[in-house]
């Protein structure tokens, strides 16, 4: 139609050249609900293609010194920040995010994960003992692995994809990286600065497509050795079965149903409006978002009423519109499964104090397609309710009220999750005794998301297996030799 502009058709990114794909994948923007632009369908094909270029790449990009390697980091995380506005542009389009979060969370944070890792690869060190009984000395030396296959999501696309390539290639492995077909865009951006940066051919590899089927490629490929993944716990499990039987190392970074514990001393000033954006921060779509909120009885009814208050000026509208709190869900699939939990909750009983079905979302027109709703906050629920016990992964908290602390630790835990808790109190000691007891791969008291990447991050029981982190990303991505020397 005139005027209408052609659809953006991305190309796979292999042996540092750009290959077009005979099939695509429809990728729509949250916003409007139109299709914009078009990701290539890959397959076994590309992937032996990608494979062949990372094999070839890995003897000298092995051997470049770690000094070198992070010369090259930082020239890339120079070039990204140069582009951040086109970058943040990008990923608030594609996956639906507000501008202002890709300005200030996404891209940043991207940036940073390619100059962090490129400083933290020069400060490892090795173990080293002696056993003077024997006439020996022990020390260890690491190396890395080979070709790594890289998974991410669509919640944090660039955020979470640079995370994984930047420690792999800083530690001397080459990569094969797949993201969510729904947000490809910025890693191809990305691609385009890779040259420029000097980042050799067929070091990074980026293709894309579906997860059936070329993430499947990927993660049953003989020669591919390391898979590092963050999405779901059920994609976990298929990755888990198809690794098996080549005994693949595997860093697994999964879901959450993440609690949020508020004592009767917290200081609610700034307790709600940090709850508020630990539940509705990138419309609830970051694997560290509460979705549980604890509160101790006798603040109950004060904290419900501030908390609705506050929420109801969480505003709804679109991504591009820098004073909107909240921009669109993912999909409309996304959108259909995240209400019919909601569905489902009022049905058991429970009562929307606010959102959807509650209150009006008003829209500008070019958005009535788009996949927007409002911040919800359920109470009156069962811990056995499955939105109490489920990932729903978008704009949803339930509140709850509870007695004593032993009684919130063990309510906290009562989920197959183990990802990120949030204890807000004034007293230390309770708070070292709650932290302690959660079941939890990480715990924030008195804050929310602020992060030292030196320190291990991940899950515990079905939110994960692994950790990353400068020490734990650089154990991940090289292998471990112990060597014993008889003097
Ligand atoms: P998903 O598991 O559906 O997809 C994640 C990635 O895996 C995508 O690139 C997808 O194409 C690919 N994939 C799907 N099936 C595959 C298969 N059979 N083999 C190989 N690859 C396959 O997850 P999603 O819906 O994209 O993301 C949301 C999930 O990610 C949520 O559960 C969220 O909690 C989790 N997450 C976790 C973290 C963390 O750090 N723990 C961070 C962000 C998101």
């Amino acid at each position: 139609m005139a005027g209408q502009k052609p659809l953006l058709e991305l190309e796979n990114f292999i042996a540092g050249k750009f290959i077009p794909c005979n099939s695509h994948i429809d990728s729509y923007d949250p916003s409007t609900g139109d299709v914009y632009c078009k990701v290539p369908d890959s397959g076994k094909e590309e992937i032996e293609a990608a494979v062949m270029a990372a094999r070839e790449a890995f003897p000298c990009w092995s051997s470049t010194s770690p000094q070198d390697r992070s010369q090259i980091m930082i020239k890339l995380a120079d070039l990204l920040e140069h582009s951040l506005e086109d970058f943040a542009q990008a990923e608030s389009r594609d996956q639906g995010k507000t501008i202002t979060f890709a300005r200030t969370v996404d891209i940043p944070r991207a940036v940073y994960n390619f100059r962090f890792f490129a400083s933290s690869i020069l400060h490892h060190t090795t173990d080293a003992t002696q056993m003077d009984s024997m006439g020996c000395m022990h020390y260890t030396v690491r190396s890395p692995v080979g070709v790594a296959g890289l998974i991410s999501p669509w919640n944090l696309p660039l955020y979470l994809l640079t995370w994984k390539i930047a420690p792999a290639i800083a530690a001397g492995n080459t990569v094969i990286a797949k993201p969510s077909e729904m947000t490809s865009v910025t890693a191809w951006m990305l691609c385009k600065l890779l040259d420029k940066a000097g980042i050799p051919r067929g070091v990074v590899n980026i293709v894309f497509g579906s997860g059936s089927k070329v993430g499947e490629a990927l993660v049953s490929h003989p020669e591919v050795p390391l898979i590092s993944f963050t999405g779901s716990t059920l994609t976990a499990e298929k990755i888990m079965l198809k690794s098996a039987p080549h005994c693949k190392k595997l860093s697994l970074e999964l879901g959450g149903k993440n609690p949020a514990i508020i004592f009767d001393d917290a200081n609610l000033t700034e307790c709600i409006p940090t709850t508020v954006r630990s539940s509705f921060a990138n419309q609830g779509e970051i694997c560290l978002c509460t979705s549980r909120i604890f509160v101790q009885r006798s603040i109950y009814e004060e904290f419900l009423a501030r908390f609705v208050e506050a929420t109801r000026k969480w505003k709804v509208g679109p991504p591009s519109d820098p004073t909107t709190s909240m921009g669109a869900l993912i999909s409309k699939a996304h959108l259909e499964k995240v209400r019919n939990y909601i569905k489902k909750a009022c049905a058991e009983g429970a009562r929307v104090l606010c959102g959807e079905g509650v209150d009006n979302l008003s829209l500008p027109p070019r958005n009535k397609g788009g996949y927007f709703m409002l911040p919800t906050v359920i109470t009156d629920i069962k811990d056995e309710s499955c939105c109490m016990k489920e990932e729903i992964f978008g704009p949803v908290s339930c509140i709850v009220a509870f007695d004593t602390e032993e009684e919130v630790i063990e309510r906290a835990n009562n989920v197959k999750y183990g990802l990120a808790a949030t204890v807000w109190s004034n007293n230390v000691g309770r708070v070292w005794r709650v932290s302690k007891k959660l079941q939890s791969g990480l715990v924030w008291t008195n804050c929310w998301l602020i992060r030292d990447l030196n320190l291990p991050f991940g899950g515990m029981k079905a939110s994960g297996i692994g950790r990353e982190g400068a020490k734990d990303s650089y154990d991940f991505f090289t292998e471990v030799k112990t060597i014993t020397v008889k003097y």
